[in-house]
């Protein structure tokens, strides 16, 4: 079994401190606010890490906030309808974006735990993988957790309420399926409001990174990750992290999505005039594993790497060499669609089950 398998436990375990060779103390406000997705002053002060949050007269005004957020009412209060972790799930499907990511995927499903607000996502090239993937969840909530899902709650979509195989799945398994009433989506507002948080803080990781618009997807990925360790009024100023494995989770090893990065290089097959350090840029985390997702900027290749040293602020590099990458893409006849950042190592099919839990 892989680490990207549904069933590999996700990193709950010791903090990857020793592999990322900077330390986190003196850290600014700015770069944690960009580390934590842009969130806000006030949600910032709730998390248990050493950072004086500024007067609002004092701080720099942020670039990315006002084109990342949507400036709106505010909710009401969410209310958690379950008592127990995995009692109840909200199901939807979001896309399709008419841009596929690098990997070939529109869409992407979300799945949130009612008590814990727990946060999954899932790239899919198209919609009917999502049944596949819900069983594979549900399997892995047995086993991980040793807890039975006992209702899903999911809009009309067709995928769900007119496949025989996932009425079958739910049938057999005794899972109750909740839908919302034909024309209201609002029913199914947990959901709702997960992918409008987690649109919010792509957005702004897409805008402060300016990686190529075909990363949305790593953009997704990487909001997921943070939102589930943001605290939060809902759930008496805890993470959904906290909530689920009941123990505060580690920040010393989140960095500013898009920043530079060296990834050291192996020895093997390294000649002693060979570079000991490849310039990339940082793309995510990857699920199950204490490392970093980069990407190599000469070969445009992913990586999966613990050896890496970041270069978070300012952006020196990649903001100009990626904002030139993606203009000339923009531009006819750039070579990308044939650049091994294309056909790369990560296929379509390892990302079929590579989930981006927490
Ligand atoms: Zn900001």
């Amino acid at each position: 079994m892989t680490d990207n398998t549904l069933h590999s436990a996700p990193c709950t375990t010791k903090p990857f401190i020793a592999v990322c060779k900077q330390s986190s103390k003196h850290v600014s406000f700015d770069v944690w606010h960009q580390r934590i997705g842009h969130c806000s002053a006030q949600r910032m002060k709730l998390l248990p890490i050493n950072i004086s949050v500024p007067k609002h007269s004092e701080s720099s005004p942020c670039d990315v906030c006002p084109r990342a957020k949507q400036q709106r009412l505010p909710f009401p209060l969410s209310v958690i309808s379950s008592c127990a972790p995995f009692e109840l799930l909200h199901i939807d499907t979001w896309g399709p974006y008419h841009t596929k990511t690098y990997t070939g995927h529109r869409y992407f499903l979300t799945i949130v735990d009612d008590y814990t607000r727990t946060t999954w996502t899932h790239l899919m090239v198209t919609k009917n993988e999502a049944i596949g993937l819900i069983k594979a969840f549900v399997a892995m909530v047995q086993t991980q957790f040793t807890h039975k899902v006992k209702t899903i709650r999911s809009d009309n979509a067709l995928e769900f309420t007119k496949s025989e195989t996932a009425l079958d799945f739910f049938a057999s398994n005794g899972i109750l399926h909740q839908t919302s009433c034909v024309q209201t989506p609002q029913q199914n507002g947990v959901v709702e409001r997960k992918h409008k948080h987690l649109l919010e803080v792509s957005r702004a990781l897409l805008f402060q990174s300016k990686v190529p618009l075909n990363f949305w997807g790593e953009c997704v990925l990487t909001a997921t990750h943070i939102i589930n360790r943001l605290p939060t009024p809902l759930l008496q100023n805890k993470s959904p992290f906290q909530m689920l494995y009941e123990k505060i989770p580690s920040y010393d090893y989140l960095r500013v999505f898009g920043c530079l990065c060296y990834m050291t290089t192996t020895k093997q097959g390294r000649d002693k005039l060979q570079p000991r350090a490849l310039p990339c840029v940082f793309i995510g985390y990857p699920y199950g594993k204490k490392a970093y997702k980069v990407m190599d900027l000469d070969n445009h290749k992913v990586h999966i790497s613990r050896d890496v040293v970041f270069h978070e602020q300012p952006f020196l590099m990649p903001r100009p060499i990626l904002a030139l990458l993606y203009f000339l893409k923009q531009a006819q006849g750039f070579p990308w669609k044939n650049s091994a950042l294309f056909s790369s190592q990560i296929k379509p099919t390892q990302h079929h089950l590579m989930w981006k839990a927490l």
